[in-house]
């Protein structure tokens, strides 16, 4: 009998996925819509103008080096459960076992014209447009001197959108040199529905941020909740409209709509639920893992939609697959949460590592910690060395 896996989406779960298979010396083909794996937790970083967008990116080819790894680069439109095939824009796959990791897509909210008038961190490409953008609306000032070119709002205090305006406030005063603008004509909001940025530190860290966001500059507008866009403009409740040159939208993740799509049981947000063996309940020969997946792990514990939790499910999934096909027993996820770390820029930051309050350069230098583990996890020490020259400092 056949047992063909394949592999959809070369994000964090994908990839550690795959390299656990390698490590097996099981054959696999992973189909991913580009040639090359991004770090998505340092894409504020390339928004942010500190390197190139392709310091954060990684050719698949060069982590699964393996013969037996076939790597094939497509979009995929669609996930026939009935047949077995997984369809893409240029041919369909068929399988034995397939792996689901195919991420998030932003959740709107159903706001109007909001997803016309955003722009959106998702991947290396739209966080280079987002690096353009404001480069451009800086160019137009000089232009036409109206200044609402030189306010940049970032809709959404989550992680996401925290990262980013930290990264902002370290990229925009080097802007100003560059084309000679006055630093206080700059405007740097982010708008928050609820009472709190970053729900996810402690109020005493969350202290930290605030007032090291607000002395660096930003204006942090809580309980603020943006109702509609136009261009342009963020219509918000109870104040007056927004006008911008640059509006980015961080409000929130759902996963890739190919699953809700494929028929599988999904929650609100479009993820598909798995057992604690990360297997679908719809699909003993399913798993799926990441963004994609709707999860509790052995000891009941809800797993978020984090890049850590990514990681640790790919592990599972690899090594699962591998004893489903050999009947050997499966293991549960067990996640380990070795906290959460907020970069406020290049070297500072608010979080908890490992239960352990960090802020300031410490919380900066953890995060800097936990780029290169990941790095080593994916490709030990020559991935390391190809890619802490450009993206890690030690
Ligand atoms: P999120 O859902 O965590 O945060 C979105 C924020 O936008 C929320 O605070 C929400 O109240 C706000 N919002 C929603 N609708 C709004 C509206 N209409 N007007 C104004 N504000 C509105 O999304 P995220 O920050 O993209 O994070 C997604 C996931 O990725 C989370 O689980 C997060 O923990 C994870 N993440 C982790 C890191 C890290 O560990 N450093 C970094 C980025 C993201």
């Amino acid at each position: 009998m056949s047992n063909r896996i394949l592999i959809i989406g070369a994000g964090y779960a994908g990839m550690l996925a795959a390299t656990r298979l390698e490590r097996v010396s099981e054959p696999f083909t992973m189909v991913n819509k580009d040639p090359y794996h991004y770090f998505t937790t340092l894409l504020h970083e390339a928004a942010g103008g500190r390197g190139e967008p392709t310091h954060y990116t990684v050719q698949i080819k060069d982590v699964l080096r393996k013969p037996t790894s076939e790597v094939i680069v497509d979009e995929v439109t669609k996930i026939d459960r009935e047949r077995r095939v997984v369809v893409g824009k240029s041919g369909e796959y068929s399988f034995d076992y397939l792996i689901i990791t195919l991420g998030w897509v932003p959740e709107y909210f159903g706001i109007e014209g909001l997803k016309e008038n955003s722009l959106v961190l998702r991947n290396v490409d739209t966080a280079a447009h987002i690096r353009n953008h404001i480069e451009q609306q800086f160019q137009a000032y000089l232009s036409d001197g109206d200044e609402t070119h030189l306010r940049i709002v970032v809709g959404g205090g989550g992680l996401t959108g925290i990262e980013l305006l930290g990264e902002l406030l370290d990229w925009v005063p080097k802007l100003c040199v560059k084309y000679g603008v006055n630093p206080s004509l700059v405007d740097l909001q982010n708008v928050e529905a609820m009472p709190n940025i970053l729900p996810q530190v402690s109020a005493t860290l969350r202290e930290v941020a605030v007032q090291t966001l607000t002395e660096r500059g930003a204006t942090l507008r809580t309980n603020t909740k943006i109702v509609k866009a136009e261009p342009g403009v963020l219509h918000v409740d109870g104040a007056e409209p927004i006008r911008a040159g640059t509006i980015i939208w961080t409000g929130g993740v759902r996963a890739n709509p190919l699953l809700a799509e494929a028929g599988f049981t999904v929650d609100r947000r479009g993820k598909a639920k798995v057992n604690a063996y990360l297997q679908s309940v719809d699909d003993e020969r399913i798993f799926i893992g990441g963004d994609s997946a709707w999860c509790e792990d052995a000891e009941g514990k809800p797993v978020p939609p984090t890049a850590q939790a990514a990681m640790q499910m790919g592990k599972v999934i690899g090594d699962n697959v591998s004893s489903h096909i050999h009947g050997q027993p499966m293991r549960m996820l067990t996640l380990k949460n070795k906290g959460t770390l907020a970069s406020l820029g290049p070297e500072v930051g608010v979080g908890d590592a490992f239960g352990i309050p960090v802020k300031g350069v410490a919380a900066g230098l953890a995060k800097e910690a936990t780029k290169v583990e990941y790095l080593w996890e994916l490709g030990g020490l020559r991935l390391v060395a190809d890619k802490t020259g450009e993206v890690v400092h030690i």
